[in-house]
């Protein structure tokens, strides 16, 4: 059991390690505890190394000597021997300096002192505490070996140890006790010398020992409950990683997470021991698990991870393409003067590289002289301070398609380096350093929303740290209706037939009533493109909505179904001229986005009052399909041709009463409205006609577990800052998705399984022709068995329709009850653009619809 720098530091932790000991003692298992040195000890000690006057070294012992005093108070014991010799031997060390003992030998003395030091002091506080603990000296069993790429530096500060199991140690420590407690962090080399294992070699102590006894399982306790796909400092959203394999373990490691020293995992890969990651005050959290089994999983980003501190080396020479040689005598430069290199890039005419800090213990004289050498066969640039983002995950180069977003992402910075990892498990992206801490938590966003980190995979992906610790607010999953109140009923409708679409609608009344309290709207329509059912239309129209149609078959439908509502919006894009033609005599709103209806039709537009939708330049939305803004897109009317449409509409004694713009689709940023709202209002200051401003739809629900939703509070917020600069305009909006997608289902049954190349097929009665969004936009759909919910979900699906067509897949990699012929399928969040999009594809025919009141 390792307990690192927070967990020794109080008296309180060393309470909780007592009890935790003890529980394994029940268990029947004896105990080797490593520990760290008390939290800021080390660094500490660090900065006593580089003290030049003796004088302050000594008050600088002074003052750690000091905390460990405190500690011993607090814990109520006197000084013990082993800690009171500790004490003394570093006041020594402070007081010689180096030079006695050469710098390097004399730093890893000095630092040895803290692990020396909190272990002396936690064999006291066990052994006093009624379980006797016996102190060792790790020194006595970890021997550094020295490779030959080490320099003096690096064998005496960040020394390696080669652990096989050894039964001559592993006797010998049981013959100790059953509980004993040695230091982390530090090792002796072949001519006796104290080293150190690097900073944060702690986990890599716990590591050898646990090779070297061939231990049950080493179990490392620290401050946060496991592996986190992301730092859950920087990211309060990322999720605990609850099981792992070494290899993706290391991969998170070694690019960033500090939980676990990149030097620990292969130790214990080939004796196969597992490792365990806890929270030492929170025990009862369950934890990161890494160890040999490898389970079935779908390719998966696992983790985004971040470095600071990295240094680039830019080397550059016109002749070195296609010269034999030329990276073997750059990288002798490197090894010269002990540097090890991590990332590589290299064209033509340029070699880039970038040096990893934990590895090198850099230091920038090294750095210099380094520059030096390389300078007499290459121009070289160092490029510095940048950071290292990274993406772990299993497959990473299957899983480039779902990261467009993210790669978007990255398209607004100075990218330095992309490299990729030849064992498939990371892909990273060199930065400057300062746009990191606010880049980390929108990209784990974006990462999910795209469904590349799949958070939908239970097994894998546990709570977030600001679920398990409470650290943020925390937004409730609404529970969806279809698990709670109307699974029987769902069932028997299922028994009747299958496949259908249900709608339930309270719940769109309810996403209604939610809008309703955005007070700055003053106009919402429902877009009725995306279910146009009868039922629905009729609630909406109940709870105040006005319509917005995109075709003269829409208007027809809400002119049949809800006459009484006031005149709808028609916003067609690319439609004939008949078509504006009959929604003018139906006293619609129409929308115009192009020159040429004025240009050509003026004449049926003569004494009209229109609105005009312009495209901002830019497109939003969940997939690039869905983004209806954007020179890129069919949509709007381009900025610079607006005063040419202004002319062509006073031409035609055309009135423009409103200015729209709609982005795209399934925004989650509440911001965006505001944006768009702030643009189009200043825009319209320059057409004094224009009374109303139409921000569009494109709310998002969240399709992906761990998404957070639409805050609407904070999207009042926004639209109230820009109507309290632009009251003159009325304030229209027009959301879709928003108001059905939760309220549809669709079941389906299944038909038939199949197990083909390492896949499992799960075959449903239906498919994209009744839901195409996944096949369209790569759209993530929950899938469940409505028949077996609940049951342990053991199986990895791929989940398939009836259609010929290889796209026919309603979602691929879900973790599912092992299902049999007929059980009912229930796909969710189908009520938006499931039914409306449906076809007769392979004449099959389309899902019925239900409505639930
Ligand atoms: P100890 O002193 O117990 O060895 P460390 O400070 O070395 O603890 O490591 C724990 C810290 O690692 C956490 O508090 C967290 O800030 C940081 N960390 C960075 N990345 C991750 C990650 N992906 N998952 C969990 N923790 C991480
Ligand atoms: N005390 C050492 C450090 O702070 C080792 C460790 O805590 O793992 O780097
Ligand atoms: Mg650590």
């Amino acid at each position: 059991m390792k307990f690192g720098g927070t967990s020794v530091a109080t008296l309180p932790r060393w309470q909780n390690i007592r009890e935790l000991v003890a529980s394994r003692r029940a268990e029947g298992a004896r105990v080797l505890i490593v520990v760290s040195a008390l939290t800021g000890v080390t660094d500490a000690l660090k900065q006593l190394c580089i003290e030049g006057e003796q004088g302050k070294r000594e008050a600088a012992a002074g003052a750690i000597a000091q905390r460990h005093h405190d500690l011993l108070d607090h814990m109520q014991l006197t000084l013990p021997d082993t800690l009171g010799q500790r004490l003394e031997h570093l006041a020594r060390l402070a007081v010689d300096g180096a030079a006695a003992h050469g710098a390097l030998a004399w730093q890893a003395q000095v630092q040895a002192h803290g692990e020396l030091m909190s272990s002396a002091l936690g064999a006291a506080f066990l052994s006093h505490s009624g379980l006797p603990t016996q102190w060792l000296d790790a020194r006595e069993c970890l021997a550094a070996v020295a490779l030959p790429n080490q320099n003096e530096r690096t064998r005496l500060l960040s020394a390696m140890v080669e652990a096989k199991p050894d039964p001559a140690l592993t006797a010998r420590l049981a013959a100790l006790g059953d509980v004993l407690i040695t230091q982390g962090f530090i090792a002796r080399d072949a001519q006796g010398r104290t080293v150190l294992l690097g900073r944060g070699g702690s986990d890599t102590s716990a590591a050898y020992f646990g090779a070297l006894l061939k231990a049950a399982r080493v179990e490392t306790w620290t401050d946060v409950a496991g592996m986190f796909t992301a730092n859950p400092r920087q990211v309060p959203g990322a999720r605990l990683l609850q099981r792992l394999d070494y290899e993706e373990a290391q991969e998170i490691a070694s690019t960033g997470a500090k939980v676990l020293h990149p030097r620990c995992l292969s130790p214990l890969r080939e004796p196969r021991v597992p490792l365990l990651i806890k929270d030492t005050n929170h025990p009862e959290l369950e934890g990161t698990v890494i160890g040999p089994e490898v389970r079935a999983h779908a390719p998966s980003v696992k983790a985004i991870s971040a470095r600071k501190g990295i240094t680039l080396v830019s080397m550059e020479s016109v002749g070195m393409w296609q010269q034999v040689g030329f990276l073997a005598d750059v990288f002798a430069h490197f090894k010269t003067h002990g540097l090890s290199v991590d990332l590589i890039g290299s064209a033509e005419t340029n070699v880039t590289v970038s040096l990893d800090p934990t590895e090198n213990l850099l230091d920038s004289d090294a750095i210099a002289a380094l520059a030096s050498d390389l300078a007499k066969v290459c121009r070289v640039k160092v490029i510095a301070p940048c950071a290292a983002i990274t993406l772990v995950g299993r497959g990473m180069r299957s899983l480039l398609h779902t990261l467009s977003g993210v790669l978007a992402e990255f398209g607004q910075l100075r990218v330095h380096m992309i490299s990729q990892s030849s064992n498939n498990l990371n892909l990273t992206f060199v930065v400057d350093e300062e746009v990191v801490d606010a880049l980390l938590p929108h990209l784990h966003d974006l990462l999910i929303g795209a469904g590349a980190l799949r958070t939908d995979d239970s097994a894998l992906f546990g709570p977030s740290w600001q679920t398990l610790y409470g650290g943020g607010e925390v937004i409730p999953a609404v529970p969806a209706w279809w698990r709670e109140t109307q699974r029987p009923r769902l069932l028997e409708l299922a028994a009747e037939t299958t496949p259908r679409h249900v709608y339930h609608l309270p719940t769109v009344r309810q996403q209604a009533r939610t809008l309703k309290t955005l007070a700055a709207v003053d106009r919402f329509h429902y877009a009725v493109k995306a279910n146009t059912h009868p039922a629905i239309l009729r609630a909406l129209a109940e709870e105040g909505f006005a319509f917005e149609c995109v075709s003269p078959g829409e208007l027809v439908a809400v002119g049949s179904i809800v006459p009484q509502v006031a005149s709808p919006l028609f916003t067609p894009n690319f439609a004939p001229r008949e078509d504006y033609a009959r929604a003018l005599a139906t006293g619609a709103t129409v929308t115009l986005d192009a020159l040429h209806p004025l240009q050509h039709w003026g004449a049926l537009f003569r004494g009209h009052e229109i609105a005009l939708r312009v495209d901002l330049g830019r497109g939003l939305g969940h997939h690039d399909k869905v983004r209806t803004g954007g020179s890129g897109s069919k949509f709007g009317l381009p900025l610079d041709q607006l005063s040419a449409f202004l002319q062509l509409a006073s031409e035609h004694g055309v009135t423009v009463r409103g200015l729209h713009a709609h982005l795209g689709s399934g925004v989650l940023d509440a911001g965006h409205w505001g944006e768009v709202y702030a643009q189009l209002a200043s825009l319209a200051e320059r057409i004094p006609s224009v009374v109303f401003i139409n921000i569009g739809g494109g709310l998002g629900v969240p399709a992906h577990p761990g998404e957070a939703p639409l805050d609407i509070a904070a999207l009042d917020q926004a639209l109230s800052a820009v109507k309290a600069l632009y009251p003159q305009y009325q304030l229209w909006i027009e959301p879709g998705r928003y108001l059905v997608a939760d309220a549809g289902v669709l079941l389906a049954r299944v038909t038939q399984q199949k197990d083909k190349g390492g896949f499992r097929y799960l075959g449903v009665d239906t498919g994209m022709n009744s839901l195409i969004r996944p096949a369209l936009y790569d759209a993530w759909h929950k899938i469940v068995n409505l028949t077996r919910l609940g049951e342990p979900a053991t199986a990895l699906y791929q989940v398939v329709g009836p259609i010929c067509e290889s796209g026919d897949v309603l979602g691929s990699d879900r973790r599912l009850p092992e299902a049999r012929e007929g059980d009912v399928i229930l796909i969710a969040q189908t009520g938006a653009y499931g039914k409306v999009m449906s076809s007769h594809y392979n004449l099959r025919d389309e899902a019925d619809e239900i409505v639930i009141e």
